[in-house]
């Protein structure tokens, strides 16, 4: 749109520049004056003029002394009629040169047609302008069919291999076939067996998935075409089935090689599910993805690997074999895994003596490798902010608070009352977690404000656990209350401060009960149908199977685990006034307390 009033404005300047210039030319450089037909006559009674210049509209009259002057007249008229109207004396005329201009017949029609011409010829070119613009736009739509495959030379100094990928070491297993197919077809061809044609690479976002398709490619030195699902679907219906036609037609000419396909989600998906527009064009670019995986010829050696991390809604037909019929799941890292991660992406960086990558590790439960990779690159940014040679423990920690937690925000200056009661109310959280047998350590306590929240305790797990007991989301509950309950328990008044620990608490509780079944009075069941709406994408939703009372009852099992959790919480806070006032002491002084002095408070007397 922009565009286009960028040129409907370049156009009108021309057109003003074409018009002035025009208007210039037109205009003669010495004006001669303008009479009446009475004052010619006067001038012809008196023998004054020498010649008398006859032109469609104009006469140019020249005087005997040499002065110019113009007379208009009708175009229709010749100078005999109207002198003959005006009874000029015959003789008097003798002595006058009357010269008939033949240029005056263009010259009228010039005057008569230029006007429109003009701004036809002007018009004409603007269509003409605006259709090459629309013709350029077409032939963008037309390269649009063309695949933007990235390819990744292997030749580079670059090349990802296995060791750039740390930990998953079944998938990196299950993939050394692959590399072997690619770089030996003739050995597997020899014995008659059949080269896979498609591995699924199947895990969450940031687990390594393209960073593994890559070492594949990198392992077996052949090109890597890489093209994620997303860039498929465009609003012209078609265009993601030609770039699939021409994706493959790359592939084959440089075979061996390696075709990967990134959220094959986004195309992949259950056909028939669809709704709105983009589901027709979705249906055909996967079918196009099947038609040329069947068409290969096996001895064609390309390789497709895709990359989803929701198989549950790939569409069946892709699974079938001889499609993507090698699956590998690339796991969250363990503790170990990410510490391995973490010496991966530490190689290039410079660390300080302090740095423990296993005590990250330690701290980094839930990240994935994109994660720590990330983390490790905040690390050296802040480091490098500093001036410093080396990246130290204190980087590292900070990176991982800010990514937990978003970053600190020292200009958020709370009062002297905000800032007691903050501490309060973390010291509540801090002591009842340090004080409950089953909850998880506490790394950081902290009243510097972060992202939304005021201040934070931190609480990590000493190692990643999958199972949960009810006994920890129990005390879970009472940590989580403790804030407010520290606040009113110190000033016997509550603040907004407990707005998002209420609402975990709330659904912690309602999970409890409705979906681990963790509730005697409500019983071994799961209340509410969980759905997912796969034509509108991500959403969830959920569906109550049960009963007008059974919800009533749901609501009153909730308020009474989270009463429960609140009197344990108030219990140990009372007892234990004592530490609560002497975290809260430190707090105001250092702002943050890390666990180790967070563990001294407690051993000193
Ligand atoms: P995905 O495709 O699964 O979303 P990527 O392969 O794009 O994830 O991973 C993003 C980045 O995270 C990689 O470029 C790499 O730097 C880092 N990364 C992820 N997993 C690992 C791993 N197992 N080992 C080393 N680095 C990893
Ligand atoms: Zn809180």
């Amino acid at each position: 749109m922009k565009k286009i009033t960028r040129q409907l404005l370049i156009a009108f300047l021309v057109f003003l520049i074409f018009a002035s210039i025009l208007s210039f030319i037109s205009l003669p450089a010495e004006k001669p004056a303008n009479i009446t037909i009475t004052q010619l006559l006067d001038q012809i009674d008196k023998n004054q003029v020498e010649s008398i210049t006859v032109r469609a509209n104009s006469l140019d009259i020249k005087l005997v002394g040499g002065a110019k002057q113009v007379l208009e007249k009708e175009p229709s008229e010749s100078l005999s009629t109207l002198l003959k109207n005006y009874n000029v004396d015959t003789e008097k005329l003798k002595n006058i040169a009357i010269d008939v201009k033949a240029d005056s017949g263009t010259k009228f029609w010039a005057s008569i047609i230029l006007p429109f011409l003009i701004p036809l010829l002007f018009i004409l070119g603007f269509f003409w302008f605006m259709m090459r613009q629309a013709q350029g736009a077409n032939n963008k739509a037309m390269s649009f069919g063309q695949s933007r495959a990235r390819e990744f030379n292997p030749d580079k100094k670059l090349k990802t291999t296995f060791n750039d990928v740390a930990g998953v070491k079944e998938a990196k297993k299950e993939l050394v076939e692959v590399v072997e197919f690619l770089k030996n077809p003739k050995k597997f061809l020899a014995l008659g067996a059949k080269i896979p044609k498609g591995v699924l690479l199947l895990g969450a976002p940031g687990t390594g998935k393209t960073l593994l398709a890559k070492a594949v490619a990198g392992e077996a030195n052949v090109p890597f075409f890489s093209i994620s699902g997303s860039e498929f679907v465009e609003m012209f219906v078609g265009v993601g089935a030609s770039r699939v036609r021409d994706l493959f037609s790359k592939a084959k000419k440089n075979s061996p090689c390696i075709v990967f396909i990134d959220e094959l989600d986004a195309v992949g998906r259950q056909r028939g599910a669809g709704l709105g527009g983009s589901h027709d064009e979705r249906e055909q670019t996967l079918n196009q993805i099947l038609v040329e995986m069947d068409g290969f010829d096996p001895r064609t050696n390309v390789i497709v690997m895709a990359a989803t991390n929701r198989p549950d809604v790939l569409d069946s037909a892709l699974l079938r074999p001889g499609r993507f019929d090698r699956r590998v799941t690339l796991d969250m890292p363990d503790i170990n895994d990410r510490e391995s991660i973490l010496k991966v992406h530490a190689a290039n960086k410079p660390m300080a003596k302090d740095v423990t990558l296993r005590k990250i590790a330690e701290r980094t439960p839930g990240f994935s490798g994109a994660d720590l990779s990330n983390l490790l690159n905040e690390a050296a940014i802040s480091a490098a902010l500093e001036n410093k040679k080396e990246v130290s423990e204190i980087h590292i920690l900070d990176s991982i608070d800010k990514v937990l937690l978003g970053p600190e925000r020292k200009s958020h200056i709370l009062s002297t009352k905000e800032k007691e009661i903050t501490a309060y109310h973390e010291a509540g959280h801090a002591l009842v977690a340090h004080e409950l047998p089953n909850t998880d350590p506490v790394r950081k306590v902290s009243i510097v404000a972060r992202g939304s929240a005021a201040g934070f305790t931190l609480k990590l797990p000493l190692e990643d656990k999958k199972l949960h007991t009810k006994t920890e989301f129990l005390e879970e509950l009472a940590v989580m209350l403790a804030g407010q309950i520290a606040e009113k328990i110190t000033f016997n008044e509550v603040t907004t401060g407990a707005q998002s620990d209420l609402r975990q608490s709330t659904k912690l509780a309602k999970r409890l009960i409705t979906e681990y079944g963790m509730s005697e009075k409500m019983g071994l069941r799961t209340f509410g149908e969980k759905e997912e709406l796969i034509f509108l994408g991500k959403e969830i939703h959920e569906r109550r199977d049960y009963s007008e009372k059974t919800a009533e009852d749901i609501d009153a099992e909730i308020h009474r685990l989270t009463e429960d959790a609140a009197k344990l919480a108030e219990k140990i806070i009372k007892e234990k006034k004592k530490y609560l006032d002497r975290i809260v002491t430190v707090l105001i002084e250092k702002e943050t307390i890390e666990s180790e002095e967070f563990e001294s408070l407690f051993t000193r007397e």
